[in-house]
């Protein structure tokens, strides 16, 4: 399962936006990408001094992720949670598409995005970086973002999770974390090592699992890391156990700068990549950045409010939220208190959870306008607000203490009480008869074809 399948099955359906004029890696192309980055796949034919083609948005929308998934949105929780319990280890192949050109390393041969104005210079966002403990047993699969600070270096931030843990367990035998930097994947390789099933089991796994059991990986030629076969391109590298450098400013999830920390160095022993490889860009702060990160959250949080109330119906973490810090969470309240138990939930499974709204499963958890019907009438500050000052939070948020990572939380119980007559919270409607229906039909296509 590669990223070119799903590129042609993209063209197929009329989904991929072909860019033929030459556009330069340094903002020209994060700027079209930001234009378009809530609409089709881009695929920019010419890239202005590489021979190289740049594919971005291909996971820009939730409908998409789904078609990748070959899912709808109803079971795209229980698809994704299934696959994080019940791991399938990829077949390991001795040969491979992506090994069709072995080089020397030089990354200023790549076509890597120089996004916003203030970065510290082009940044990889489109990666995953697999790594393996010293015994092997051990493989964790995430994304991170990757600063090109010369021809053969890179510098990576590390937040401290499970990459964090590998790397930690060789600083202490005094060696270097040796990497795969794939790039150019099908959709579900980058969801799977977007979301963080417990230390030990590889995201290769789950991505497996969510493919049906058809990814294949292939050893790197000169590290002991592993790399999907029909990747684009990989490069081959080591994370140093001691040399670090400033790393950042950086556009983040938020939109907003994140803080320069230093952070270790890569050196890039080999590159390689398919013949005519695609280089996968990501705009950081953009649609799909928050989609990617936020849908394994969303389906985690989907499952731990579903263990603690009857009923869950849907979970966004939404866009105005970065994705990320924001989520509103539809149940069918049963017992009173049901809301606050779901908002405990939440912020259990997802620990960067910043503010949190549960609403009855009338309210559409999607439309920002209908949730904050909800807060109006539904919802009474002095009875059904919880606040919960210096709990772990995300670091990206410049409100809160970026230092220690804490941050103040707060959940929003903005479902009816029970103690008070149904109808009154009732949305009204206006009975539509077929009639009616089909003259409003054909009035909307009047309107698209006609009235401008
Ligand atoms: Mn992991």
């Amino acid at each position: 399962m590669s990223l070119r399948r799903f590129l042609k099955k993209m063209e197929e359906q009329n989904k991929v936006l072909h860019i033929s004029d030459d556009l330069s890696p340094r903002f020209e192309i994060a700027s079209v990408i930001k234009a378009f980055s809530n609409g089709p796949v881009l695929l920019f034919d010419n890239v202005k001094g590489y021979g190289t083609k740049i594919a971005a948005n291909i996971c820009g929308t939730r409908s998409r992720i789904c078609s990748a998934l070959e899912t709808c949105p109803d079971d795209l929780y229980i698809k994704l949670s299934d696959a994080q319990k019940s791991p399938m280890p990829p077949k390991i192949v001795e040969d491979a598409p992506v090994m069709e050109i072995q080089k020397k390393p030089d990354l200023s041969e790549i076509p890597v995005l120089l996004h916003f104005e203030r970065d510290a210079g082009p940044y990889i966002t489109a990666a995953a970086v697999s790594a393996r403990s010293s015994d092997g047993k051990i493989e964790n699969v995430s994304v991170h973002r990757l600063l090109v600070l010369d021809k053969n270096h890179l510098a990576i931030r590390i937040v401290p999770r499970h990459l964090f843990k590998l790397w930690n367990m060789a600083k202490k035998e005094k060696r270097d974390l040796e990497i795969a930097i794939s790039i150019g994947l099908h959709p579900a390789i980058l969801l799977a090592a977007a979301s963080s099933p417990p230390f030990g089991v590889s995201e290769y796994a789950v991505a497996n699992r969510l493919l049906g059991g058809s990814l294949r990986l292939v050893k790197c030629a000169e590290v002991e890391a592993y790399a999907p076969a029909e990747a684009e391109l990989v490069i081959e590298g080591k994370i140093s156990f001691e040399k670090e450098v400033k790393e950042g400013p950086f556009v983040d999830i938020t939109g907003t700068y994140d803080v320069q920390r230093m952070q270790p160095i890569i050196e890039v022993v080999n590159i390689m990549h398919r013949k005519d490889y695609i280089y996968q860009a990501l705009l950081p702060g953009g649609p799909e950045h928050r989609l990617l990160m936020g849908l394994p959250r969303e389906a985690a949080i989907y499952e731990a409010v579903s263990k603690a109330v009857p009923k869950v119906k849907a979970v966004n973490l939404s866009v105005g939220g970065c994705g990320w810090l924001h989520s509103v969470i539809s149940i069918e309240k049963q017992t009173e208190g049901d809301g606050k138990t779901a908002l405990l939930a939440a912020f259990a499974a997802h620990p960067s959870l910043k503010h949190a709204i549960v609403v009855d499963s009338d309210i559409d958890v999607f439309n920002p306008v209908e949730v904050e019907w909800a807060l109006a009438l539904r919802f009474q500050a002095s009875e059904d607000l919880i606040i919960i000052p210096n709990a772990r939070g995300s670091t990206l948020d410049p409100s809160a203490d970026q230092e220690q990572g804490l941050t103040s939380k707060m959940g929003i119980d903005a479902t009816r009480p029970l103690n008070v007559p149904k109808e009154n919270f009732e949305k009204a409607r206006v009975p539509v008869t077929k009639k009616a229906a089909e003259i409003i039909d054909k009035l909307r296509d009047q309107l698209d074809n006609d009235v401008k």
